[in-house]
């Protein structure tokens, strides 16, 4: 993953989903949304300092809810770019 997001020619979309998807072979036209990650990457460092600060714990999902994640969380240790996302549908929005 980590070569694949250095390579040249490669631009990883990150915590995006396809939503439309058309053509042939060579002539491709995708539709991406990127979701929203509630947190600015350009400062994030992936400390996990966030993590440590929040009060809500909700069963883990990368892991099939064996553990806990906090409500703002990096998806697993090796992910790349290394960003906490929000889960705002968990949030409380304490501002810790
Ligand atoms: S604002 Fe939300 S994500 Fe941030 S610490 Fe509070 S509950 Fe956690």
């Amino acid at each position: 993953m980590v070569n694949t997001s250095k390579h040249p020619n490669i631009t990883l979309m990150t915590y995006s989903d396809i939503i439309q998807f058309t053509g042939v072979t060579g002539e491709f036209i995708i539709t991406v949304r990127k979701n929203p990650r509630y947190v600015d990457e350009r400062k994030c460092t992936g400390c996990g300092l966030c993590t440590t600060k929040c009060p809500i714990s909700v069963p883990d999902t990368f892991n099939r809810g064996i553990g806990e994640r906090k409500a703002i969380y990096i998806p697993f240790p090796q992910a790349v770019p290394k960003y906490a996302v929000m889960d705002k549908s968990v949030c409380i929005d304490c501002k810790n």
